[in-house]
């Protein structure tokens, strides 16, 4: 029985999955507020470089993976697949259970493996600085990492109230050289306005996102990133279905369910992807998505198009939302806390290829311990979501079962977390019902 399932560095895929290809049905487009209308390509042009706008609508099943990209992938990638034996044993359950480890990468989640190939299409095209948005920093540190391997300068608006207590991650952004602003700054029309208004604003995503669109729309040799949500970010993901799928071939194993988290959906549909093919040839396979009780965008949400953004300034997107204007609770799975999901995650479980279930914090705290206390590794809040699905999905099972789920990322830098477990002081927030609805009243009229 082994315990870790390795690829040598021939085993990086050569080519990304693109599931638009094989939809049932297409996906609607996102459209644009003031006309209705689908958006075009030039609309995004100000912002994004035309490479990845390209791959936002390809039709294409294989992307061809760019050498340069799957060079720098291979700093950290094929990452392990491992069979957590030891929690099998804990849990006397006959169901295997593996889990794909992205915490391997060098900013600790499975988010490079967009930021590379974004960054690198930006280059292609002369991008010379790449600005984007970050809470608690996953994503300013992913993207901050893959500019430094391509020579393109970082510019990060990070959450001012994330900026000053949570430390770790903007020094890591730092680290690889990365500019870095507490939002809301003085750097940017919109920041100083709402600096004006409120001078002690602690920031938020959505003022993050308006200064760092503001930024790249308003420098010409200056493109804004973004890292979950858009197709071309799930696609870039499928890295990691892609390889699971040869290590599973490789020891001869075929999975029954496929289990990842979602925040904006781009790891679980990273995982699951290049799986839909057999789901649709009518193999028994399952797909569950995990999200908290506390923002229960697919399992509680509607299937509507709203604002991607808290502000309302992007395009319209068709996707299971909590309405733009939900601001979910301070949980410390910070990445989870997002009012609308994927829009390819949406269509999926519109489609009813996906299932979705949501839990408590401290039921996954629970859960993540059990695993840091088996198998060793110490979760992310947001990794911990699957792992609590992954051991109810064995618990339930009858016979042996192959269980697979996304280890998103690794919970070093996010050990005042479980300070805060550890001292009694999570709370499970109850589903919160007024606050949705009143939210989805707000929802832009488009249908
Ligand atoms: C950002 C993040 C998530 C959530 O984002 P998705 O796009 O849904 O994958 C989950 N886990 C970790 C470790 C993250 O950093």
């Amino acid at each position: 029985m082994e315990r870790k399932i390795l690829l040598s560095e021939e085993g990086l895929p050569k080519a990304w999955y693109n599931v638009q290809a094989d939809l049932p049905r297409p996906l609607p487009p996102p459209i644009r507020p003031d006309t209705k209308k689908p958006i075009s390509p030039e609309d995004l042009a100000p912002i994004f470089p035309m490479g990845l706008i390209e791959q936002e609508v390809s039709q294409d099943r294989w992307v061809e993976i760019p050498e340069e990209v799957r060079e720098v992938l291979s700093l950290y990638r094929p990452t392990p697949l491992h069979r957590a034996i030891n929690l099998e044993k804990a849990l006397g359950t006959r169901a295997r259970i593996y889990y794909k480890n992205e915490s391997f990468s060098p900013p600790g989640s499975h988010k490079p493996n967009t930021a590379i190939a974004q960054v690198y299409y930006n280059k292609k095209e002369g991008v010379k600085r790449i600005t984007t948005e970050t809470g608690a920093g996953q994503w300013g540190s992913a993207l901050a990492f893959a500019c430094k391997m391509f020579g393109v300068a970082c510019t990060i608006y990070m959450v001012k109230v994330s900026y000053e207590q949570k430390p770790y991650r903007r020094l890591l952004c730092q680290s690889w050289g990365a500019e870095m602003y507490p939002s809301p700054s003085d750097k940017t029309n919109f920041g100083r306005k709402v600096r004006q208004e409120n001078p002690d604003c602690p920031g938020s995503l959505g003022i993050a996102i308006s200064e760092a669109i503001e930024d790249a729309a308003t420098h010409d040799d200056t493109k804004y990133s973004l890292g979950s949500v858009l197709n071309h970010v799930l696609m870039h993901q499928t890295v990691i279905g892609l390889e699971t799928e040869k290590q599973l071939a490789s020891i001869g194993e075929k999975p029954d369910v496929l289990i990842g988290c979602v925040g904006g959906g781009s790891n679980f549909a990273g995982l699951i992807l290049p799986f839909i093919p057999r789901k649709l040839d009518g193999e028994k396979i399952r797909f569950l998505a995990v999200e908290p009780q506390s923002c229960p965008t697919l399992t509680r949400g509607l299937y509507k198009y709203d604002f991607g953004d808290t502000a309302g300034t992007t395009p319209l997107l068709k996707m299971f939302t909590l309405g733009h204007g939900f601001i979910p609770p301070g949980i410390h799975a910070g990445g989870l806390r997002y009012h609308g999901a994927a829009p390819i995650v949406s269509h999926l479980l519109d489609l009813g290829l996906i299932e979705a279930v949501a839990y408590h914090q401290t039921e996954c705290f629970q859960a993540a311990l059990l695993f840091a206390r088996t198998e060793g590794f110490l979760p992310a809040p947001e990794t911990s979501h699957a792992i609590k699905a992954a051991i109810d999905e064995a618990q339930k099972a009858e016979k042996d079962k192959v269980i697979v789920f996304n280890y998103s990322g690794h919970g070093l830098l996010d050990l005042s977390a479980y300070d805060s477990y550890f001292r009694g002081q999570l709370q499970d927030y109850a589903y919160p019902r007024e606050k949705i609805e009143e939210a989805l009243r707000q929802l832009p009229a488009v249908e």
